[in-house]
């Protein structure tokens, strides 16, 4: 039986080895955001398409370290089809696992939590969050 630690590892290597969502989004009104990651040299072009305060599709262009990409990879995949403030209270959970190690509600993060073996790693938390910090930018512009 692998150990939670190794299951968590997988799962972070997959969505860095097949990012899921990883492709523009080349339409009119889609709002979009180039954003870097200074200390570990990771950047990312993020796309999002919202209709009525709804994510309807959510995707991503960049490169970096497994984190970076992975925690890229697995938020697209978390936040299309919720509404922006859905994904404000997953933006909030991922900012307290990774800065605080606080477990997320159950389900909240999905394969998210998989990065909380991050938390004891500082240099590594905008690693983890540069693509929700790129969200906030883009929410920002929304409203
Ligand atoms: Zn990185």
């Amino acid at each position: 039986m692998p150990t939670l630690e190794e299951l968590y590892r997988s799962v972070i290597m997959d969505h860095a080895r097949y990012r899921r969502n990883f492709r523009k989004i080349d339409k009119h009104g889609v709002y979009y955001v180039h954003y870097k990651n200074p200390t570990c040299g990771d950047v990312m072009t993020l796309f999002i398409d919202i209709k009525n305060a709804k994510i309807e599709d959510a995707a991503f262009i960049g490169d970096g370290c497994s984190i970076s990409m992975a925690s890229s990879s697995i938020m697209t995949e978390l936040i299309k089809g919720k509404t922006l403030k859905e994904a404000g209270l997953m933006r909030e959970a991922m900012e307290n696992m990774i800065r605080k190690g606080e477990e997320p509600e159950e389900d909240l993060l999905g394969d998210a939590v998989s990065l909380i073996g991050v938390h004891p790693l500082r240099a590594r938390h905008n690693c983890a969050l540069m693509p929700w910090q790129a969200l906030d930018r883009i929410k920002e512009n929304v409203y």
